[in-house]
Order: structure tokens, then C-alpha cells, then sequence
């Protein structure tokens, strides 16, 4: 319901790690926000899907274009699970020649310039869905994306410096399958990151105030702990940058 009324925007994030820069979860509006926050698609290396929900990925065709100055330069990759390109593919088959594309596999790493990304494990979520490490320098960021919790999550990501994450909800519906305020709160107290960052918020989130809930999490774990807004910039290291207009 956030992202259908718009209440926050749904673009996904930008990485700028040095020189290499990523987007990842392009939902819906993407392309608008990209070119509001002056980003230029032209100049991206690859787009990361972490899942095909529509609220990650309506964007993805179109940035694929973006990236490739219209398909007329062969450049960047697309890194997506296998069912967004196989059954009811959400990456259309006229934009697949325009760059390079990876199927993401539990436990890979991919090099990119001078970062690595590695997908440790799949998340629990109705579709194939896997976070993220963003190795860069010597600084780790995981991305945990859409999932409902289990244990695993805290072995995967344990270490990491930045840690972004998926929160939808306020209490449990195991029918969407997705992370809760109690249950994030318990992840970065265990994998213990230098700075986490709250996103993906459902209504029962905003209404809870996300601020509110960031600052109690920080209480609680000693974690310095911020809650997403549109176009909220965190500076990683001196020439490192996220960019977030989720
Ligand atoms: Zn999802």
C-alpha cells in the first residue's frame, strides 16, 4: 500500500563504493527519482535485482535501457535470480542484448571493478530472493532484503559494517513472509554492524513512526541505527556514498 500510494518512493538504492556505483531494486519510479537526485544511469556498472516483486523490479527494464544509452552501447550487467528471466520474466527479452547478465546462485561472488559482491544465502520469501555483501576497501555492507526471519540470516551477514534492511511490519503475518520491527531490532543486535539502516516500511511501520523505532533500536543495542527517508544520503568513507530514495 506504501509504494501503490506512493506515501514513500520505491526507486531502491544507489551505491557509489569508489568508482564503481550499482543500483539496487529498482521499483517503481526509479528512472523519475534517478534523474531528481541528478544520478546519471549512464554511468552505472550493474543493477542488482534481489527479487521480482514488483515494488524491486518494475523499474529494472528501463533502467537497463538508461544504463545503455537506449541499447546502443553494450555496457554494465544485470544480476537477477533465475526467475526473473525464466517464467514470467520481469527482465523483457528485447533489453537482454544490451548488457551483460548473471544469474545470481546461493554462496557466488562477483567481481566488478575494484568491489566484490557476494550472495551468501536465499532468503525465505514466495519468490527466489538473496541479499547482498557489498565488499569494497576493507568495508563490508549487507543488504537484507524482503524475508521472513530465520537463523541463518545472522551467520550470513555477521560482520558487516553497514547493514540495510528490510522492515514491513510491526507485528508477524506469516503470510507475507517478511521481517518485523522485533525481529529486525534481534538481527542487528547479533550481526552487530558499525551503522544499520531501517527501510521498506509498511503502514503499520510509518504509523509506528520509524524515527521512534530507530532510535529504540539503538537503545537497546548499542547500534547506531537510522530509519530511511526519501533521498537520505549516508556517506560510507570519505569517497564512498549511498544514495537512497526508497
Ligand atoms: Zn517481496
Amino acid at each position: 500500500m506504501v509504494v501503490l500510494n506512493q506515501m514513500r518512493h520505491s526507486g531502491g538504492f544507489w551505491l557509489r563504493l569508489g568508482d564503481v556505483n550499482v543500483l539496487q531494486d529498482p521499483g517503481p519510479g526509479c528512472l523519475v527519482m534517478v534523474h531528481k537526485q541528478r544520478l546519471k544511469p549512464g554511468s552505472l556498472d550493474a543493477i542488482v535485482l534481489s527479487h521480482r516483486h514488483i515494488d524491486h523490479s518494475n523499474d529494472i527494464n528501463v533502467m537497463t535501457e538508461a544504463m545503455t544509452y537506449g541499447g546502443f552501447e553494450h555496457r554494465g550487467r544485470l544480476i537477477v535470480p533465475a526467475d526473473c528471466l525464466n517464467s514470467d520474466p520481469v527482465v523483457l527479452q528485447y533489453v537482454r542484448p544490451f548488457t551483460e547478465i548473471t544469474e545470481i546462485r546461493e554462496g557466488m561472488e562477483i567481481e566488478l571493478g575494484k568491489i566484490r559482491i557476494g550472495f551468501p544465502l536465499k532468503n525465505m520469501h514466495p519468490v527466489e530472493t538473496y541479499g547482498a555483501i557489498y565488499k569494497f576497501g576493507s568495508r563490508r555492507l549487507g543488504y537484507i532484503p524482503d524475508t521472513e526471519y530465520f537463523p541463518g540470516l545472522v551467520e550470513a551477514y555477521r560482520g558487516v559494517d553497514f547493514l540495510i534492511i528490510n522492515v514491513v511490519r510491526m507485528t508477524t503475518d506469516r503470510k507475507i513472509r517478511h521481517l518485523n520491527i522485533n525481529e529486525a531490532a534481534e538481527l542487528i543486535n547479533a550481526i552487530r554492524p558499525k551503522k544499520a539502516i531501517l527501510t521498506h516500511f509498511g503502514l503499520q511501520v510509518l504509523k509506528a513512526m520509524p524515527e521512534a523505532q530507530a532510535k529504540r533500536i539503538s537503545e537497546r543495542t548499542g547500534v547506531e541505527v537510522i530509519a530511511a527517508y526519501d533521498g537520505l544520503r549516508v556517506d560510507l568513507e570519505e569517497k564512498e556514498s549511498l544514495k537512497k530514495w526508497v
